[in-house]
Protein backbone atom coordinates (compact mmCIF):
# COMPACT_ATOMS: atom_id res chain seq x y z
CA UNK A 1 0.00 0.00 0.00
CA UNK A 2 2.79 1.70 0.53
CA UNK A 3 4.97 1.71 -2.21
CA UNK A 4 1.33 1.88 -4.30
CA UNK A 5 1.14 5.71 -2.61
CA UNK A 6 4.25 6.88 -3.65
CA UNK A 7 4.42 5.62 -6.88
CA UNK A 8 1.13 6.66 -7.79
CA UNK A 9 2.12 10.45 -6.36
CA UNK A 10 5.03 9.85 -9.18
CA UNK A 11 1.74 9.46 -11.66
CA UNK A 12 3.00 5.91 -12.17
CA UNK A 13 -0.23 3.41 -13.02
CA UNK A 14 -0.73 1.60 -10.07
CA UNK A 15 -3.07 -1.27 -8.75
CA UNK A 16 -2.86 -2.97 -5.74
CA UNK A 17 -4.29 -6.34 -5.46
CA UNK A 18 -5.34 -7.83 -1.87
CA UNK A 19 -6.62 -11.44 -1.60
CA UNK A 20 -8.89 -10.73 1.30
CA UNK A 21 -12.20 -8.11 1.08
CA UNK A 22 -10.51 -6.03 3.87
CA UNK A 23 -7.89 -5.41 5.92
CA UNK A 24 -9.47 -6.53 9.46
CA UNK A 25 -6.94 -9.24 10.20
CA UNK A 26 -5.43 -9.43 13.75
CA UNK A 27 -1.90 -11.36 13.08
CA UNK A 28 0.21 -8.74 11.53
CA UNK A 29 1.67 -6.45 14.18
CA UNK A 30 -0.20 -3.17 15.28
CA UNK A 31 3.61 -1.22 15.61
CA UNK A 32 3.92 2.22 13.56
CA UNK A 33 7.61 2.94 14.03
CA UNK A 34 9.36 6.35 15.10
CA UNK A 35 10.60 6.21 11.66
CA UNK A 36 7.36 5.75 9.92
CA UNK A 37 5.89 8.39 11.58
CA UNK A 38 8.74 10.58 10.19
CA UNK A 39 7.41 9.14 6.98
CA UNK A 40 3.80 9.91 7.25
CA UNK A 41 4.69 13.65 8.20
CA UNK A 42 6.45 13.82 5.13
CA UNK A 43 3.66 12.76 2.90
CA UNK A 44 1.78 15.07 4.67
CA UNK A 45 -0.29 12.30 6.42
CA UNK A 46 0.99 13.29 10.52
CA UNK A 47 -2.54 15.06 11.76
CA UNK A 48 -4.74 12.16 9.69
CA UNK A 49 -2.68 9.69 11.26
CA UNK A 50 -2.28 11.58 14.74
CA UNK A 51 -6.32 11.34 14.27
CA UNK A 52 -6.27 7.52 14.24
CA UNK A 53 -6.44 6.53 18.00
CA UNK A 54 -3.35 4.47 19.08
CA UNK A 55 -1.34 4.08 22.31
CA UNK A 56 2.18 5.71 22.81
CA UNK A 57 4.93 3.30 23.34
CA UNK A 58 7.78 5.09 25.21
CA UNK A 59 9.52 2.59 27.01
CA UNK A 60 9.70 -1.17 26.21
CA UNK A 61 10.88 -4.21 28.68
CA UNK A 62 13.02 -6.92 27.02
CA UNK A 63 13.99 -10.11 28.23
CA UNK A 64 17.48 -10.02 27.08
CA UNK A 65 19.32 -10.17 30.10
CA UNK A 66 19.02 -13.04 33.00
CA UNK A 67 19.10 -11.25 36.04
CA UNK A 68 16.57 -8.42 35.23
CA UNK A 69 15.16 -7.42 31.90
CA UNK A 70 16.63 -4.35 30.00
CA UNK A 71 14.67 -1.11 29.88
CA UNK A 72 14.68 0.86 26.90
CA UNK A 73 13.26 4.28 26.85
CA UNK A 74 12.26 5.16 23.18
CA UNK A 75 12.16 9.29 24.63
CA UNK A 76 16.20 8.89 24.47
CA UNK A 77 15.91 8.91 20.56
CA UNK A 78 16.69 11.65 18.22
CA UNK A 79 14.09 13.17 15.80
CA UNK A 80 10.72 14.16 15.85
CA UNK A 81 9.19 11.06 16.88
CA UNK A 82 10.19 9.35 20.18
CA UNK A 83 7.43 6.64 20.83
CA UNK A 84 6.50 3.36 18.78
CA UNK A 85 2.79 4.21 18.10
CA UNK A 86 -0.05 0.74 18.05
CA UNK A 87 -2.17 1.09 16.04
CA UNK A 88 -4.53 -1.80 14.15
CA UNK A 89 -3.24 -2.64 10.87
CA UNK A 90 -6.17 -2.40 9.82
CA UNK A 91 -6.59 1.44 10.68
CA UNK A 92 -2.99 2.26 9.08
CA UNK A 93 -3.73 0.40 6.11
CA UNK A 94 -7.30 1.60 5.42
CA UNK A 95 -5.79 5.45 5.69
CA UNK A 96 -3.43 4.65 3.14
CA UNK A 97 -6.00 3.08 0.45
CA UNK A 98 -8.06 6.21 1.43
CA UNK A 99 -4.99 8.53 0.55
CA UNK A 100 -3.83 6.68 -2.53
CA UNK A 101 -7.12 6.63 -3.93
CA UNK A 102 -7.09 9.98 -4.47
CA UNK A 103 -4.43 10.01 -6.91
CA UNK A 104 -6.27 9.51 -10.20
CA UNK A 105 -3.27 6.82 -11.48
CA UNK A 106 -4.18 4.46 -8.47
CA UNK A 107 -6.68 1.35 -7.81
CA UNK A 108 -7.35 -1.09 -5.47
CA UNK A 109 -8.64 -4.17 -6.03
CA UNK A 110 -9.44 -6.05 -2.72
CA UNK A 111 -10.86 -9.89 -2.88
CA UNK A 112 -8.46 -10.08 -5.53
CA UNK A 113 -6.07 -13.02 -4.79
CA UNK A 114 -2.83 -13.62 -7.47
CA UNK A 115 -2.39 -17.75 -8.07
CA UNK A 116 -0.24 -17.70 -11.36
CA UNK A 117 2.46 -14.93 -13.00
CA UNK A 118 1.84 -14.38 -16.86
CA UNK A 119 5.44 -14.73 -18.72
CA UNK A 120 6.69 -13.36 -21.73
CA UNK A 121 9.63 -13.66 -23.27
CA UNK A 122 11.55 -14.76 -20.31
CA UNK A 123 9.93 -11.80 -18.30
CA UNK A 124 6.88 -11.72 -16.05
CA UNK A 125 4.20 -9.82 -17.97
CA UNK A 126 2.05 -9.32 -15.14
CA UNK A 127 -0.18 -11.89 -13.21
CA UNK A 128 -3.31 -14.03 -12.81
CA UNK A 129 -5.58 -13.16 -10.34
CA UNK A 130 -9.30 -14.72 -9.05
CA UNK A 131 -12.12 -12.92 -7.80
CA UNK A 132 -15.54 -12.92 -7.24
CA UNK A 133 -16.13 -12.32 -11.04
CA UNK A 134 -14.16 -14.95 -12.32
CA UNK A 135 -9.98 -15.17 -13.09
CA UNK A 136 -8.63 -12.25 -14.71
CA UNK A 137 -5.07 -11.31 -16.21
CA UNK A 138 -3.34 -8.16 -15.20
CA UNK A 139 -0.17 -7.09 -17.39
CA UNK A 140 2.28 -4.71 -16.40
CA UNK A 141 5.56 -3.90 -17.14
CA UNK A 142 6.41 -4.03 -13.21
CA UNK A 143 5.18 -6.73 -10.81
CA UNK A 144 6.11 -6.08 -7.13
CA UNK A 145 5.13 -9.38 -4.50
CA UNK A 146 4.87 -7.37 -1.44
CA UNK A 147 2.52 -10.90 -0.65
CA UNK A 148 4.23 -11.59 2.80
CA UNK A 149 6.43 -14.46 4.24
CA UNK A 150 4.05 -17.20 2.44
CA UNK A 151 4.49 -15.41 -0.71
CA UNK A 152 3.15 -16.91 -3.80
CA UNK A 153 4.07 -15.12 -6.13
CA UNK A 154 7.83 -15.38 -5.14
CA UNK A 155 6.69 -19.32 -4.89
CA UNK A 156 5.40 -19.07 -8.77
CA UNK A 157 8.59 -17.21 -9.47
CA UNK A 158 11.43 -19.77 -9.10
CA UNK A 159 14.00 -17.22 -7.09
CA UNK A 160 15.56 -19.31 -4.47
CA UNK A 161 14.81 -18.65 -0.99
CA UNK A 162 17.41 -19.16 2.04
CA UNK A 163 15.71 -20.06 5.09
CA UNK A 164 17.47 -20.01 8.17
CA UNK A 165 15.87 -22.37 10.86
CA UNK A 166 13.49 -20.58 13.63
CA UNK A 167 12.79 -22.31 17.50
CA UNK A 168 9.39 -21.10 18.18
CA UNK A 169 5.41 -20.34 16.59
CA UNK A 170 3.32 -17.85 18.57
CA UNK A 171 0.35 -18.23 20.01
CA UNK A 172 -1.74 -15.03 19.81
CA UNK A 173 -4.81 -14.26 21.57
CA UNK A 174 -6.41 -11.48 24.26
CA UNK A 175 -6.82 -11.28 27.77
CA UNK A 176 -8.82 -7.51 29.41
CA UNK A 177 -6.51 -5.21 30.55
CA UNK A 178 -7.42 -3.49 34.11
CA UNK A 179 -6.25 -0.38 35.77
CA UNK A 180 -2.47 -0.02 36.93
CA UNK A 181 -1.88 -3.33 34.81
CA UNK A 182 1.97 -2.87 33.09
CA UNK A 183 1.89 -0.40 29.98
CA UNK A 184 3.64 -0.71 27.07
CA UNK A 185 5.55 -3.92 26.39
CA UNK A 186 6.58 -6.18 28.14
CA UNK A 187 8.22 -9.70 27.99
CA UNK A 188 7.92 -12.72 30.92
CA UNK A 189 10.40 -15.49 30.45
CA UNK A 190 10.15 -18.80 32.58
CA UNK A 191 9.20 -22.49 32.44
CA UNK A 192 10.18 -22.78 28.77
CA UNK A 193 7.78 -20.18 27.66
CA UNK A 194 7.93 -16.79 27.13
CA UNK A 195 5.12 -14.51 27.23
CA UNK A 196 4.60 -10.95 24.86
CA UNK A 197 2.24 -8.54 26.46
CA UNK A 198 1.22 -5.55 24.24
CA UNK A 199 -0.85 -3.10 26.08
CA UNK A 200 -3.95 -1.85 23.42
CA UNK A 201 -5.74 0.45 26.16
CA UNK A 202 -8.41 -1.76 27.38
CA UNK A 203 -6.50 -5.03 26.31
CA UNK A 204 -3.34 -7.00 26.32
CA UNK A 205 -2.46 -8.63 22.73
CA UNK A 206 -0.36 -11.20 24.48
CA UNK A 207 1.97 -13.61 22.36
CA UNK A 208 2.96 -16.64 23.76
CA UNK A 209 5.83 -18.26 22.42
CA UNK A 210 6.06 -22.49 21.74
CA UNK A 211 7.97 -24.53 20.13
CA UNK A 212 8.29 -24.90 16.44
CA UNK A 213 5.96 -27.59 15.32
CA UNK A 214 4.58 -27.78 18.82
CA UNK A 215 1.04 -27.06 18.46
CA UNK A 216 -1.78 -29.77 17.82
CA UNK A 217 0.99 -31.69 20.54
CA UNK A 218 0.49 -28.48 23.04
CA UNK A 219 -3.23 -27.89 22.18
CA UNK A 220 -4.07 -31.65 22.84
CA UNK A 221 -2.86 -31.04 26.92
CA UNK A 222 -6.17 -28.87 26.72
CA UNK A 223 -6.52 -24.77 27.12
CA UNK A 224 -6.47 -25.17 30.97
CA UNK A 225 -2.72 -26.08 30.89
CA UNK A 226 -2.21 -22.27 28.80
CA UNK A 227 -4.15 -21.09 31.15
CA UNK A 228 -2.38 -21.88 34.10
CA UNK A 229 0.75 -20.96 32.58
CA UNK A 230 0.02 -16.99 31.73
CA UNK A 231 -1.14 -16.76 35.38
CA UNK A 232 2.18 -18.84 36.13
CA UNK A 233 4.34 -15.99 33.91
CA UNK A 234 1.73 -12.91 34.62
CA UNK A 235 0.40 -13.41 38.21
CA UNK A 236 -2.09 -10.06 37.31
CA UNK A 237 -3.36 -12.02 34.78
CA UNK A 238 -4.67 -14.87 36.96
CA UNK A 239 -8.12 -13.56 37.67
CA UNK A 240 -8.73 -13.56 34.24
CA UNK A 241 -6.95 -16.04 32.51
CA UNK A 242 -10.25 -17.69 32.79
CA UNK A 243 -11.91 -15.76 29.68
CA UNK A 244 -9.66 -17.23 27.51
CA UNK A 245 -12.77 -20.00 26.41
CA UNK A 246 -11.14 -22.42 23.55
CA UNK A 247 -8.75 -22.78 21.49
CA UNK A 248 -10.62 -20.77 18.85
CA UNK A 249 -9.46 -17.92 20.93
CA UNK A 250 -5.82 -18.42 19.95
CA UNK A 251 -4.49 -18.43 16.69
CA UNK A 252 -1.46 -19.81 15.30
CA UNK A 253 1.39 -17.49 13.85
CA UNK A 254 3.53 -19.35 12.09
CA UNK A 255 7.52 -17.94 12.44
CA UNK A 256 9.48 -17.65 9.35
CA UNK A 257 13.00 -16.44 8.97
CA UNK A 258 14.54 -16.40 5.62
CA UNK A 259 15.57 -14.00 2.89
CA UNK A 260 16.11 -14.33 -1.00
CA UNK A 261 19.99 -14.06 -2.47
CA UNK A 262 18.47 -12.13 -5.43
CA UNK A 263 15.06 -10.09 -4.79
CA UNK A 264 14.16 -9.52 -8.18
CA UNK A 265 14.14 -11.05 -11.91
CA UNK A 266 12.98 -9.54 -15.66
CA UNK A 267 10.04 -7.62 -14.27
CA UNK A 268 9.60 -8.96 -11.15
CA UNK A 269 10.80 -7.64 -7.52
CA UNK A 270 9.97 -8.67 -3.81
CA UNK A 271 10.15 -6.50 -0.81
CA UNK A 272 9.20 -6.73 2.95
CA UNK A 273 8.02 -10.13 4.07
CA UNK A 274 8.24 -11.83 0.88
CA UNK A 275 11.87 -11.14 0.11
CA UNK A 276 13.14 -11.43 4.17
CA UNK A 277 10.44 -13.15 6.58
CA UNK A 278 11.07 -11.54 9.54
CA UNK A 279 10.81 -13.10 13.11
CA UNK A 280 8.37 -11.34 15.52
CA UNK A 281 11.78 -10.37 17.55
CA UNK A 282 11.60 -6.98 18.55
CA UNK A 283 8.28 -6.33 16.28
CA UNK A 284 10.27 -4.46 13.39
CA UNK A 285 8.94 -6.11 9.99
CA UNK A 286 6.61 -3.98 9.15
CA UNK A 287 9.15 -1.13 9.42
CA UNK A 288 11.44 -2.84 7.43
CA UNK A 289 8.49 -3.29 4.89
CA UNK A 290 7.51 -0.18 4.74
CA UNK A 291 10.97 1.06 4.26
CA UNK A 292 11.33 -1.04 1.24
CA UNK A 293 8.86 0.34 0.00
CA UNK A 294 9.58 4.11 0.08
CA UNK A 295 13.51 2.17 -1.36
CA UNK A 296 11.45 0.94 -4.55
CA UNK A 297 9.13 4.06 -4.98
CA UNK A 298 12.35 6.17 -4.83
CA UNK A 299 13.93 4.40 -7.29
CA UNK A 300 11.21 3.29 -9.16
CA UNK A 301 9.63 5.77 -10.09
CA UNK A 302 11.56 7.66 -12.69
CA UNK A 303 12.26 4.37 -14.58
CA UNK A 304 8.43 3.31 -14.41
CA UNK A 305 7.63 6.67 -15.74
CA UNK A 306 9.84 5.95 -18.71
CA UNK A 307 8.34 2.58 -19.22
CA UNK A 308 11.87 0.82 -19.38
CA UNK A 309 12.36 -0.72 -15.93
CA UNK A 310 15.70 -2.48 -16.21
CA UNK A 311 17.37 -5.28 -13.46
CA UNK A 312 20.17 -2.72 -12.67
CA UNK A 313 16.95 -0.61 -11.04
CA UNK A 314 15.37 -3.29 -9.28
CA UNK A 315 19.06 -4.39 -8.19
CA UNK A 316 19.51 -0.70 -6.84
CA UNK A 317 16.17 -1.43 -5.15
CA UNK A 318 18.17 -4.64 -3.55
CA UNK A 319 21.18 -2.85 -2.69
CA UNK A 320 19.20 0.28 -0.80
CA UNK A 321 17.83 -2.62 1.85
CA UNK A 322 20.23 -5.28 1.90
CA UNK A 323 22.13 -4.37 4.91
CA UNK A 324 19.37 -3.36 6.86
CA UNK A 325 17.71 -6.50 6.57
CA UNK A 326 20.63 -8.51 6.94
CA UNK A 327 21.89 -6.99 9.68
CA UNK A 328 18.31 -7.21 11.83
CA UNK A 329 18.03 -10.52 10.69
CA UNK A 330 21.78 -11.12 12.33
CA UNK A 331 20.30 -9.95 15.45
CA UNK A 332 16.98 -11.62 15.47
CA UNK A 333 19.03 -14.80 14.87
CA UNK A 334 21.31 -13.81 17.59
CA UNK A 335 18.27 -13.49 19.75
CA UNK A 336 16.60 -17.02 18.56
CA UNK A 337 20.16 -18.52 19.98
CA UNK A 338 20.64 -16.43 23.43
CA UNK A 339 17.20 -16.04 24.58
CA UNK A 340 14.28 -18.12 23.08
CA UNK A 341 15.80 -21.25 22.12
CA UNK A 342 17.42 -21.83 25.56
CA UNK A 343 14.15 -20.42 27.03
CA UNK A 344 11.90 -22.78 25.18
CA UNK A 345 13.91 -25.98 25.88
CA UNK A 346 14.16 -24.92 29.89
CA UNK A 347 18.00 -24.29 29.41
CA UNK A 348 19.54 -21.22 30.71
CA UNK A 349 19.26 -18.06 28.50
CA UNK A 350 22.14 -15.83 27.82
CA UNK A 351 22.97 -12.23 28.43
CA UNK A 352 22.47 -10.17 24.90
CA UNK A 353 24.57 -6.60 26.02
CA UNK A 354 23.79 -4.04 23.28
CA UNK A 355 23.31 -0.70 24.18
CA UNK A 356 19.88 0.70 25.46
CA UNK A 357 20.45 3.59 23.08
CA UNK A 358 21.59 1.47 20.37
CA UNK A 359 18.31 -0.62 20.92
CA UNK A 360 16.27 2.33 21.10
CA UNK A 361 17.23 3.15 17.71
CA UNK A 362 16.77 -0.11 16.17
CA UNK A 363 13.76 -0.90 17.55
CA UNK A 364 12.11 2.21 17.00
CA UNK A 365 14.14 3.46 13.57
CA UNK A 366 15.85 0.80 11.99
CA UNK A 367 18.94 0.67 10.57
CA UNK A 368 19.53 3.59 7.40
CA UNK A 369 15.46 4.59 7.42
CA UNK A 370 14.27 5.89 4.15
CA UNK A 371 12.54 9.56 3.92
CA UNK A 372 9.90 10.03 1.38
CA UNK A 373 11.27 11.57 -2.20
CA UNK A 374 10.22 15.02 -3.02
CA UNK A 375 8.12 14.05 -5.18
CA UNK A 376 5.35 12.35 -2.93
CA UNK A 377 6.10 15.07 -0.42
CA UNK A 378 3.05 16.94 0.48
CA UNK A 379 2.41 19.71 2.81
CA UNK A 380 1.73 18.85 6.81
CA UNK A 381 -1.56 18.52 7.32
CA UNK A 382 -2.75 18.47 3.56
CA UNK A 383 -3.37 14.96 3.43
CA UNK A 384 -3.26 14.23 -0.70
C1 LIG B 1 3.56 -13.55 15.41
C2 LIG B 1 4.11 -12.37 14.67
C3 LIG B 1 4.04 -11.11 15.26
C4 LIG B 1 4.61 -10.02 14.64
N1 LIG B 1 4.58 -8.82 15.26
C5 LIG B 1 5.15 -7.75 14.69
C6 LIG B 1 5.10 -6.47 15.30
O1 LIG B 1 4.55 -6.27 16.39
N2 LIG B 1 5.69 -5.45 14.65
C7 LIG B 1 6.32 -5.60 13.45
O2 LIG B 1 6.85 -4.63 12.92
N3 LIG B 1 6.36 -6.79 12.85
C8 LIG B 1 5.78 -7.87 13.43
N4 LIG B 1 5.83 -9.07 12.78
C9 LIG B 1 6.44 -9.17 11.45
C10 LIG B 1 5.47 -8.52 10.45
O3 LIG B 1 4.18 -9.09 10.57
C11 LIG B 1 5.94 -8.66 9.01
O4 LIG B 1 7.34 -8.50 8.92
C12 LIG B 1 5.24 -7.61 8.12
O5 LIG B 1 3.83 -7.73 8.24
C13 LIG B 1 5.63 -7.77 6.65
O6 LIG B 1 4.84 -6.89 5.87
P1 LIG B 1 4.51 -7.23 4.37
O7 LIG B 1 3.71 -6.08 3.84
O8 LIG B 1 5.75 -7.63 3.65
O9 LIG B 1 3.60 -8.54 4.41
P2 LIG B 1 2.20 -8.78 5.13
O10 LIG B 1 1.96 -7.82 6.22
O11 LIG B 1 2.16 -10.23 5.42
O12 LIG B 1 1.16 -8.45 3.99
C14 LIG B 1 0.99 -9.29 2.86
C15 LIG B 1 -0.36 -8.94 2.22
O13 LIG B 1 -0.49 -9.66 0.98
C16 LIG B 1 -1.77 -10.26 0.94
N5 LIG B 1 -1.65 -11.46 0.10
C17 LIG B 1 -1.02 -12.62 0.41
N6 LIG B 1 -1.06 -13.48 -0.62
C18 LIG B 1 -1.73 -12.85 -1.60
C19 LIG B 1 -2.11 -13.22 -2.93
N7 LIG B 1 -1.80 -14.41 -3.45
N8 LIG B 1 -2.82 -12.34 -3.68
C20 LIG B 1 -3.15 -11.10 -3.18
N9 LIG B 1 -2.81 -10.72 -1.93
C21 LIG B 1 -2.11 -11.57 -1.15
C22 LIG B 1 -2.10 -10.58 2.40
O14 LIG B 1 -3.50 -10.74 2.60
C23 LIG B 1 -1.53 -9.35 3.11
O15 LIG B 1 -2.45 -8.29 3.18
C24 LIG B 1 5.24 -10.18 13.39
C25 LIG B 1 5.28 -11.43 12.75
C26 LIG B 1 4.72 -12.53 13.38
C27 LIG B 1 4.78 -13.86 12.73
Amino acid sequence: MMLGLVLARAGVEVTVLEKHDDFLRDFRGDTVHASTLTLLDELGLGDRFAAVPHQRLERLRLPLRRNAPLDVDLRLLRGPHKHIAMVPQWDLLDMLADVALEEPSFSLRMGAEVFALLREGGRVAGVRYGDDGGDHELRAPLTVACDGRGSHVRAASGLRVREFGVPLDVWWFRLPRREGDPDGVSGRVGGGATLIMIDRGSYFQLGYQIRKGADAELRAAGIETLRERVAALAPELADRVGELGGWEDVSLLTVRLNRMPRWFSGGLLCIGDAAHAMSPVGGVGINLAVQDAVAAGRVLATPLRRGDVRARDLARVQARRWAPTAFTQSLQRLIHRAVIRPGLEQRPTHDVRLPRRAVARLFALGLLPEHAPRFARRAHGSGA
